[in-house]
């Protein structure tokens, strides 16, 4: 069975990033850049279904600018066949890029297509149900626990109430949730490894889809400054504050 796999570029977890002068967008000139955390975790899962024999080749994709070449050359290092990357310099909105995974499924025809729940850059979390709405595929989202069988998948779903476990025909689409797995360390090896494991360049002109964006960014403002807090003696001096300066008492 094939599973395939999307790793998208982001800005790293650890960066605070700033917005730009004139409030057009974040600025990501000089930023340390990595895989997607949630993309991480559907790496994972794809290597561990295949470490379990259920999945037998993990193809990863990722759409962007050419740098995106390292984003998929650790997944390689974390147990990935092979590689596809989707070239292009083009703002890739969520709907773009679903009709870019869709393209590559087609040609791929994967049993399992697992991406992020959201990629932590846009905070989007559209992809996933995107793409599975045109493939025609079920989606299992939020998933926490993957059991995956020679035809179906079950999948277990974080929700507001506890725990919803969904049982999907294959082809189907997952994404993944913070507690599905930890991520390995990836050994320096298997990054030396990864480098002769095959990776092919695609663009969207050659899969005839049109990334065209359909949503104008407005304007990109920094939270408020919060004002810094303060030590209070005891309850009597909090509640007091709370009443007459806060007045939410
Ligand atoms: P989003 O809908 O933008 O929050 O992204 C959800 C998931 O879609 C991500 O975690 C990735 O798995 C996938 N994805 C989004 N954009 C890209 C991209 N440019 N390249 C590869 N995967 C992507």
């Amino acid at each position: 069975m094939k599973a395939l796999v999307a790793v998208k570029r982001v800005v790293d977890y650890n960066v605070k990033v700033r917005v730009k002068a004139d409030g057009t967008d974040v600025d990501v000139a000089n930023v340390k850049m990595s895989m997607n955390p949630f993309d991480e975790i559907a790496v994972e899962e794809a290597v561990r279904l295949k470490e379990a024999g259920k999945v037998s080749e993990i193809v990863v994709v990722s759409l962007g600018v050419k740098q995106c070449e390292e984003t998929l050359r650790t997944a390689l290092a974390m147990g990935a066949d092979r590689a596809i990357l989707v070239e292009t310099d083009a703002e890739l909105q969520p709907l773009a890029v679903a009709k870019l995974l869709k393209a590559i499924a087609d040609k791929e025809q994967p049993q399992l297509l697992i991406v992020g729940k959201q990629a932590i850059d846009d905070d989007a979390n559209q992809t996933g149900q995107m793409v599975s709405a045109l493939l025609g595929w079920g989606q299992g989202t939020f998933a926490s626990k993957v059991d995956l069988s020679a035809e179906t998948v079950d999948v277990t779903r974080e929700v507001d109430g506890g725990l919803e476990t969904v049982k999907l025909r294959l082809p189907a689409v997952v994404t993944t949730d913070l507690r599905l797995n930890e991520p390995r360390y990836v050994k320096l090896p298997n990054i030396m490894a990864a480098k002769k494991k095959p990776l092919d360049k695609t663009s969207p002109a050659d899969l005839g889809v049109d990334v065209a964006p359909r949503l104008k960014t407005l304007k990109v403002a920094e939270p408020a400054k919060r004002s810094a807090g303060i030590k209070v003696a005891n309850a009597a001096e909090l509640v007091a504050k709370l009443k007459n300066e806060a007045k939410v008492l």
